[in-house]
C-alpha cells in the first residue's frame, strides 16, 4: 500500500485553476460554463473525467421537475484518471483510471454499515437517497474534472482490458437495472416481466437473464427499444398499447402469473400492470421514481392478503459494486456498448441533452467526452 498526501497540481491546472462543465442556471439552462476547477481535501480525490453520459434524472432537473441550487455541475456517471488525491487517501496513484458510482457512499455511517449505502446517512444514521451526491448535492460528473467525495469508498480501478465506453453505462443505469433483478430475488427458472425498455429497463432485462430467468418478457411500445430487449434477453415483448399485459402475461404463464415483475418507469399504469402481473406470493421490484400519489387498488393485490412483496432500490454505489459490475463486463457476461448510440463532445452537450430528452433518432444512451 501507498500513502499518497496532497501531491502538486497537474500543470493544466496550474495555469488556469478553471474547467469547464454543464451548470444548471434555472428550469430548462443547462449551459457549459467555465467554473473554478475542484481540489481535493482529505479523503477526497479529483478525477479528470474522460467519459460521462446523460441520465434521465438529469433530464428531470433540467426540466425543473427534480430542484437542484442554480450553479450546481450536474451528472453523476464519471469515468476518469485520478489527477489529484486529497490527504488519507492510499492504495492509490495518480493516473489510474477510475470508474466511480453515481451513488458515492461514504462507507462509515449506520446505514453504509448495515449494508444500504444508497441511503448514506452523512456520517452517522440514514438519509433518503443520502448516497447521491453527484449532481445533486455535489458539483457532478458532466465536467472537465470532479470531486470525488470519500474516495477510498468509491474510487473503483479500472482493467486495462476495459475501454471507457464499455464501464461508463456501469456507474448507474446498469448498476440500477441489475439491482431490480437482484431485489425481486429472481431464481432459476423465474417468469420476470419488465416494465419499459428504457436504458434501466434494458439492465433489468440483461439482469433478469444473469440471475437465472428462464422467461422474460418486456414491455415496451417503441420498436428499436423492443428489438434492444431482444438482444438483452427478453424472449417475448409485448407492446402495452396492442395487448392487455396482465392478461397475456396470464396467458404466458400457464395462468398463475410471474413470479417478479420489475417496474423501470415510474408511473401509476406501469407500477399497477406489474402488480397485476405477478402471482400470488410474487414480488414487484420498483426502480421508478414516481411523483404525485401512487395507489395500490385492492383487486390487484389481493386486498393485501396475496403474500405480495413490493421492493424497492436505488442504484447500488461504492467501489465494490463498480468491480463487480467490471467483472461482468470482462468476463463476456454482459456488454453494455450497444446501448451507447450517440457520441458527444462536452461543449455538444445542449445538443445531446436535446437529443436524449426527446428520444430522437433512436436514443438509448450519448457517450460525452470531456
Ligand atoms: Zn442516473
Ligand atoms: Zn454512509
Amino acid at each position: 500500500m501507498t500513502i499518497t498526501t496532497a501531491p502538486a497540481p497537474s500543470p493544466a491546472a496550474a495555469e488556469t485553476g478553471t474547467m469547464r462543465a454543464a451548470v444548471f442556471h434555472a428550469p430548462g439552462d443547462i449551459r457549459v460554463d467555465d467554473v473554478p476547477r475542484p481540489r481535493p481535501g482529505p479523503g477526497e480525490a479529483v478525477i479528470r473525467v474522460t467519459l460521462t453520459t446523460i441520465c434521465g434524472t438529469d433530464v428531470h432537473i433540467l426540466k425543473g421537475e427534480y430542484p437542484v441550487r442554480p450553479g450546481l455541475v450536474v451528472g453523476h456517471e464519471p469515468v476518469g484518471i485520478i489527477d489529484e488525491l486529497g490527504p488519507g487517501v492510499v492504495g492509490y496513484e495518480i493516473g489510474d483510471r477510475v470508474l466511480v458510482g453515481a451513488i458515492t457512499p461514504c462507507g462509515q455511517c449506520h446505514a453504509c454499515l448495515i449494508g444500504k449505502p444508497a441511503q448514506c446517512g452523512h456520517g452517522s444514521g440514514f438519509e433518503a437517497i443520502g448516497g447521491w451526491r453527484f449532481g445533486n448535492t455535489i458539483d457532478g460528473a458532466q465536467a472537465e474534472y470532479v470531486l470525488v467525495p470519500y474516495a477510498q469508498a468509491n474510487l473503483a480501478k479500472i482493467p486495462d482490458s476495459l475501454t471507457d465506453e464499455q464501464v461508463v453505462l456501469l456507474a448507474d443505469i446498469a448498476s440500477t437495472g441489475f439491482s431490480g433483478a437482484e431485489s425481486g430475488k429472481v431464481r432459476i427458472g423465474d417468469t420476470v416481466v419488465v416494465f419499459a425498455q428504457g436504458p434501466i429497463g434494458l439492465c433489468a432485462t440483461a439482469g433478469a437473464r444473469l440471475m437465472g430467468a428462464a422467461q422474460i418478457i418486456g414491455i415496451e411500445g417503441d420498436p428499436n427499444r423492443a428489438d434492444m430487449a431482444r438482444r438483452m434477453g427478453a424472449d417475448i415483448v409485448l407492446d402495452p398499447d396492442a395487448v392487455d399485459v396482465a392478461e397475456e402475461v396470464k396467458r404466458l404463464t400457464g395462468g398463475i402469473g410471474a413470479d417478479v415483475a420489475i417496474e423501470a418507469l415510474g408511473l401509476q399504469v406501469t407500477f399497477e400492470s406489474a402488480l397485476r402481473c405477478v402471482r400470488p406470493g410474487g414480488t414487484v421490484s420498483s426502480l421508478g421514481v414516481y411523483s404525485g400519489k401512487l395507489q395500490v387498488p385492492y383487486d390487484a393485490f389481493a386486498a393485501g392478503l396475496g403474500d405480495h412483496t413490493i421492493v424497492t432500490t436505488l442504484c447500488p454505489g461504492g467501489k465494490e459494486r463498480m468491480g463487480r459490475l467490471m467483472r461482468m463486463v470482462e468476463s463476456g457476461r454482459f456488454d453494455p456498448t450497444p446501448l451507447i448510440t450517440h457520441r458527444f463532445s462536452l461543449d455538444q452537450i445542449g445538443e445531446a441533452y436535446e437529443l436524449f430528452s426527446n428520444r430522437r433518432d433512436g436514443v438509448l444512451k450519448v457517450a460525452i467526452r470531456p
